[in-house]
This record gives structure tokens, C-alpha cells and sequence, in this order.
């Protein structure tokens, strides 16, 4: 069974994502962070969800955190821990339900920002390369054919939209109107190809090939920056094999595409609430439990202590 709608009686709940819920924790300075089975694609929610997907996301999230902070010097991240709240806090009957789904995480300022990074040229960027040349108003090179890797990966923010909207894609230089200043895009732009190009290298050696990925970062109250929310899961990346990839078409993937696919061939693009067959869910778990085991190398039922 999915988990689409978290309840934790004990805490307040503080935020409320299209995926994640947020609560109040005894100190002020941290949260719980709770990932739901919500799906969400074309920016609305689905009435399914998938079921493990909130599990699946959390494992996978603090796996990469753990990986980038060994491997990128001085990296800031959210990330606290994936110990439950103690019982005076969070009683053991609400924590059996978030078991698995729930992280301790750095309460922060997040920035306005899309951190988007492409590494390959498809969906949106396919898009705008064909009827301009440009990628986020980027020149790239002539000729490029879809799914075709950049001679390097490229910094391709958007927006932040509020509930409702769409993200629009900018131009990286214009960055800094939506962040305040010149000194935060450049870091955040830095930071972001850093953190694409070592997760690049790690998931291609086990396999997975990141053909792009979004991050979100945040200020703390010294105004040092931070990586947090998700990272480089099936929801926030697009995944391929690497053992199948080939230029010029359409790749099979491991991430949420597959949800997409199915949501354009019967006209539901963008509609709220669609419930989506069981074996197209079922089949989307599978993909995500599949990126597990070739990220982390473990099966996700090893991981979650099941
Ligand atoms: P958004 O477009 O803002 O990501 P969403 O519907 O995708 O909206 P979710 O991803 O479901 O939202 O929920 C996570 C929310 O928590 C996001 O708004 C994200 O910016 C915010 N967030 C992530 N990490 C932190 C943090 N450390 N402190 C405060 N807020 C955070
Ligand atoms: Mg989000």
C-alpha cells in the first residue's frame, strides 16, 4: 500500500510539498523531514502514489549524502541523521509509520532557485535546441542529436515557482535576480556542476547514467550555503542504463519518465489527481528499487531492514 497522506499527531506539521512533509522538532534549528508515496509529475499530484517511493527516496538521499561529503571537500548539506526522534518526542506507534521515510535535517533559508544540471540533451532542452540552437538560452554546438552527452555538463537553473505555477528555465546569468546576489548564483552554479560531476562519475561506474538532475540549496544565518531536499533520486534526475543508452533516440529509463510516458499517451498531461493503473505504479517501483540496488549496491528490502 501507498503512503500518500502523513500523520504524525505529535508534531506540527510546518510544510506540506507536493512529496515531502515538514514538522517541528524540540530544537528549533532542525526538522523532520518525511517523504510521502505522493507522486507528482508535469508539477501535480497524481491520486496513486507509489508504493516504497517515500523509502526508496530517503535511503537513496542519504546515501548520496554521505557519498558527496567524502568525496567533495568542504560540502554543507542538510543532513543530519536517519534516527527517529526519541519516543518522548515522536511516541513509537507514530514513528513504526514513517519508518524508513524520515530524516533529522538542518532547518534553513532554501534559496529561489532550480539548481538544474544537464549532463545530456533531452526533454525540455531537446525541445529548445531544435527550434533554437539554445539550451536556457545557452549556444551549444551544431547538430546534436537527442540524448547526445555535452561536451560538458551545463548549468540550466529555473525558477521556483509557488504551488500551482510552472518553473520557468533562465538563462544562467540571470541567476542572481532570483538568489539577490552576484556572490550566491556563483556558488550555487559552482557548487551544483561539482556535485553533478562527481554523482556523474559514481553512478557511471556502477552503471546509471545521470543524464540531468535538479538539487535545492539553502542559506543557514552566517550565510553559508547548503545542499538539501532530495538529491539525485529517481523523482529529482533522470536516470538511464548505461548498458542500452544510444544517441538519436528516446532512452529507457529508471526514473519517473515512464509515469510520464504513460500520462501523454492518454491525454493526462498536467491533469490533477489521475489515478494511474496499478501495473504502471508497480512497474515504477520496480525502476526505482532497480536505481537503488545499481546506486547504493544493495537491494532496497536489505537497506530498509525488511
Ligand atoms: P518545491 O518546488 O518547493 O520543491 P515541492 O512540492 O517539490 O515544492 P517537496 O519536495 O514535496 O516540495 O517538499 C520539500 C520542501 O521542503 C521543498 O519546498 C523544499 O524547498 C523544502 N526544504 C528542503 N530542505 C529543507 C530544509 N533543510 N529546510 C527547510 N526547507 C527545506
Ligand atoms: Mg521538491
Amino acid at each position: 500500500m501507498a503512503l500518500t497522506n502523513i500523520s504524525l499527531p505529535s508534531l506540527d506539521k510546518i510544510a506540506s510539498g507536493k512529496v515531502r512533509d515538514l514538522f517541528a522538532l524540540p530544537d528549533p534549528s532542525t526538522l523532520l523531514f518525511v517523504s510521502s508515496d505522493r507522486l507528482s509529475a508535469f508539477d501535480v499530484i497524481m491520486k496513486s502514489g507509489i508504493p516504497n517511493k517515500g523509502a526508496i527516496l530517503t535511503l537513496l538521499s542519504a546515501h548520496w549524502f554521505r557519498v558527496l561529503t567524502e568525496r567533495i571537500p568542504g560540502l554543507r548539506t542538510h543532513f543530519i541523521s536517519l534516527d527517529m526522534p526519541p519516543a518522548d518526542v515522536v511516541p513509537a506507534a507514530e514513528a513504526r509509520a514513517i519508518r524508513n521515510r524520515s530524516m533529522q535535517v538542518r532547518r534553513l533559508r532554501v534559496l529561489k532557485i532550480e539548481a538544474i544540471v544537464r549532463g545530456y540533451l533531452t526533454g525540455s532542452a531537446w525541445k529548445e535546441y531544435q527550434a533554437k540552437g539554445t539550451v536556457h538560452g545557452l549556444a551549444m554546438p551544431p547538430g546534436m542529436r537527442l540524448s547526445q552527452k555535452f561536451p560538458e555538463a551545463i548549468y540550466t537553473p529555473s525558477t521556483k515557482a509557488d504551488l500551482g505555477q510552472h518553473d520557468e528555465n533562465i538563462h544562467p546569468d540571470d541567476a542572481w535576480k532570483e538568489l539577490g546576489d552576484r556572490e550566491t548564483a556563483r556558488r550555487v552554479q559552482e557548487l551544483s556542476l561539482q556535485i553533478y560531476n562527481t554523482a556523474a562519475a559514481y553512478a557511471e561506474e556502477r552503471g546509471i547514467i545521470i543524464a540531468d538532475t535538479k538539487f535545492e540549496f539553502a542559506k543557514d544565518a552566517a550565510g553559508n550555503i547548503y545542499l538539501v531536499d532530495e538529491v539525485l533520486t529517481p523523482d529529482s534526475s533522470r536516470f538511464w542504463p548505461k548498458d542500452v543508452y544510444e544517441v538519436g533516440r528516446d532512452q529507457d529509463s529508471f526514473d519517473k519518465q515512464f509515469v510520464r510516458n504513460w500520462l501523454i499517451r492518454e491525454g493526462l498531461k498536467g491533469k490533477e489527481g489521475v489515478e494511474v493503473p496499478e501495473d504502471i505504479c508497480r512497474a515504477t517501483e520496480e525502476r526505482y528499487k532497480d536505481a537503488f540496488l545499481k546506486l547504493t549496491g544493495k537491494t532496497f528490502e536489505e537497506a530498509a531492514g525488511n
